[in-house]
């Protein structure tokens, strides 16, 4: 199976400009013409996408024959850049046909003439098309590392060393439709639409067996779970109901790493639900003893 990356503007639904916005992703993007306002419009079962590569799509590099004008059954995974950094995966295709040059839409519905989009790269059956929900989009594809994505639109990570990040993107689309939406802490849901960044960092701290792990040491150590930042105590205050309580933070911001970083019981504090929120809302993320300045006493 081959598989491309194309990146592009970020947008909630690319099913047309009207009610969404384009927004700029990555500094390289800043040619591409919005033309990919349409790369989730159904049309008569069909998905037309748009990439603006550099020059023309090497299909030869996807699997086509010499001189081929498509590749067939190709991989295209979409990726964009939200203004809070970083390059995060926004849906994808399978199965699709990959050309060479720009193609003419054969009959463009009534989203495209309303878009002046008349014209695509890719092509799939809108059945194999997936685009993720803006708030969920938490895979980050690392950029200008070995083996990451580098300043091209089309990136088609057939070295050696995007190969592990490949299998993990094809698992990634494997397990499909992932419904687990994040639970609870930070519903406002402005804080983490369109914010990658900080849905990875919720997900990861709200890991259960991690969480579990964090708690029995804090409870074999100190015999009671506190508030690093506050003290509070929910058994003191709850008595039985609040025994074993509390919510667990990943002290390490997410912005400095894009993935695999492992989680040690040292990179989690232990804080109440008020003071875990109020951290969370704080731009950017506060360190515990920072976060403690602020705290009003009460007196
Ligand atoms: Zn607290
Ligand atoms: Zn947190």
């Amino acid at each position: 199976m081959s598989i491309v990356f194309c990146n592009i503007g970020w947008m909630k639904n690319y099913d047309g400009i009207q009610g969404d916005a384009i927004q700029r992703g990555g500094s390289y993007n800043k040619d591409s013409v919005g033309h990919e306002v349409c790369n989730f419009t159904h049309c008569r079962g069909k998905i037309y996408g748009y990439v603006q590569p550099t020059g023309r799509i090497s299909v030869e590099r996807l699997g086509a024959p010499k001189g081929a004008e498509q590749a067939d059954g190709v991989t295209v995974v979409w990726t964009a850049g939200p203004d809070t950094g970083g390059t995060a995966i926004v849906g994808w295709y399978t199965n699709a046909k990959v050309f060479r040059d720009l193609q003419d839409i054969p009959s463009p519905c009534k989203k495209h003439r309303d878009n002046k989009i008349s014209e695509y790269r890719i092509v799939a059956s809108a059945d194999n098309a997936h685009l993720i929900p803006a708030e969920e989009r938490d895979f980050l594809i690392p950029r200008r590392v070995k083996g990451g994505i580098g300043q091209s639109n089309v990136w088609y990570a057939d070295k050696p060393e995007s190969a592990a990040l490949v299998a993990d993107v094809i698992k990634y689309i494997q397990s499909g439709t992932r419904t687990s939406r994040l639970p609870d802490v930070d519903t406002e849901t402005t804080a983490s639409e369109g914010n990658p960044r900080l849905v990875a960092h919720l997900r990861r701290e709200r890991s259960p067996s991690l969480v579990e792990k964090k708690k029995k040491s804090v409870l074999a150590a100190n015999g009671k779970l506190c508030c690093e930042a506050c003290e509070f105590d929910f058994e003191a205050t709850y008595g039985k109901s609040g025994y074993g309580f509390c919510e667990v933070h990943h002290l390490k911001p997410i912005s400095q790493m894009d993935k695999g970083e492992v989680t040690t019981l040292a990179d989690l504090a232990v804080v109440c639900s008020n003071c875990h929120r109020i951290i969370h809302r704080i731009d950017p993320m506060p360190s515990i003893e920072q976060f403690r300045r602020i705290i009003t006493p009460k007196s």
